[in-house]
């Protein structure tokens, strides 16, 4: 491990509080997004055909969030969200590079999986649209986008965790997740992190907008697992396989 990523590792670490739990962090994430999902699909009564289409709208529309608040808050200071572009850039990257890409143990999630307020504030944002497919006459189409974009920031947390995890035994077979894996190791090169690679669930915006390290179409990327072999080729890193 490069000895300056050593050196914040453990100047980080040594911050973290000692009554810091991961799983308990990881816990009260899982229960708020299912609890949430859970009163969501209480609501939901009979829905038209055409309000289910809102799924793969919200799925399209949370990709291109996903990318374009990574590429643009997380990674450039932006005036009144410095936290997160300090959070992610100058300490997420920091801690975690293509070559040390992986946590030690369940202390390091404190640096993975973002605060539970962050939920709080995506569902909120989330309540906006619904509101207006409510008062449009679409209630059940408003609840599914709740829903969707709920279920879509778990599957975040979930597939960035995948990303970090030390063993990759069980990870590096599973179709999706081997892909966003390579994906996103790659994005934590610092030479490449300011353009390329942004997605953390399925690198669709990144194919779409052109800015994956990869040079192919679309079902290669959902499915690239872990080749290498369409990496372009100025991107490739000297050693990598
Ligand atoms: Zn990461
Ligand atoms: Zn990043």
């Amino acid at each position: 491990m490069p000895g300056r990523q050593a050196a914040f590792r453990a100047d980080y670490r040594e911050r973290i509080a000692p009554a810091y739990a991961g799983w308990a962090h990881v816990a009260l994430i899982a229960v708020l997004g299912a609890a949430a999902i859970w009163v969501c699909a209480r609501q939901i009564t009979a829905p038209a055909w055409y309000e289910w289409l809102v799924i793969p709208f919200a799925f399209c529309a949370s990709n291109v969030f996903e990318w374009w608040i990574h590429k643009t808050v997380m990674h450039r200071p932006v005036k009144g969200l410095m936290g997160i572009y300090r959070r992610h850039t100058l300490a997420h990257h920091e801690f975690f590079t293509d070559v040390e890409p992986t946590l030690d143990n369940s202390r390091d999630f404190r640096i993975v999986f973002f605060p539970p307020y962050a939920l709080v504030a995506f569902m909120t944002m989330s309540l906006v649209p619904a509101f207006v497919l409510g008062q449009a006459g679409l209630a059940n189409a408003g609840w599914l986008l709740l829903i969707t974009n709920t279920g879509l920031y778990l599957n975040y947390e979930l597939f960035h965790f995948c990303c970090h995890v030390k063993n990759d035994s069980v990870v590096r077979r599973i179709p999706l997740v081997n892909s966003i894996r390579r994906h996103h190791i790659a994005h934590h090169n610092p030479a490449i992190m300011m353009e390329r690679n942004f997605n953390l669930t399925y690198p669709v915006a990144d194919w779409f907008f052109g800015t994956s390290d990869l040079k192919c179409g679309l079902v290669k990327h959902i499915f690239n697992g872990y080749d290498t072999a369409a990496v372009r080729r100025d991107l490739k890193r000297a050693g990598t396989p």
